[in-house]
């Protein structure tokens, strides 16, 4: 923690004409803000990671074994079921002839078929990552 008092310190000092204790005082108040500079860059990545957390608990939904994730009010996926309970990653699955395959983890789940879900299936042809972001 920084204490703001050592600002005065520091002041004090130089009025005084201590130049060189004024100075490795501010060496070390430099060093305390680079220090608590990085601690509130990790606690954002905390922060954020927490958050995305929270919106994927809220939002991200199992149904007939796959994910599936709502946000806007607008239903996307499905999401393969291996990659999301093995790595967290959202990995929206493809349609084949066989069924549906990851494009990532290449599982294949035969004979399903979800045309339904599909606003326009011919759209539908590459995996997609979901960024967290709202
Ligand atoms: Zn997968």
């Amino acid at each position: 923690m920084l204490d703001y008092r050592l600002f005065k310190t520091i002041n004090d000092f130089f009025a005084s004409g201590q130049h060189d204790k004024a100075r490795h005082l501010l060496m070390e108040v430099q060093s305390r803000c680079i220090a608590l500079r990085d601690e509130v860059s990790m606690l954002k990545i905390r922060l954020k990671t927490l958050e995305d957390t929270a919106f994927l608990a809220e939002n991200l939904h199992l149904k007939d074994g796959f994910y599936w994730l709502t946000a806007n009010d607008v239903r996307q996926g499905p999401f393969c079921p291996r990659c999301y309970e093995s790595e967290g990653g959202l990995i929206r699955l493809e349609r084949s002839q066989k069924g549906l395959h990851c494009p990532y983890c290449h599982a294949v789940y035969p004979g399903i078929r979800q045309e339904a879900e599909y606003q326009d299936g011919a759209t539908v042809r590459h995996a997609r990552i979901i960024p967290f972001a709202r």
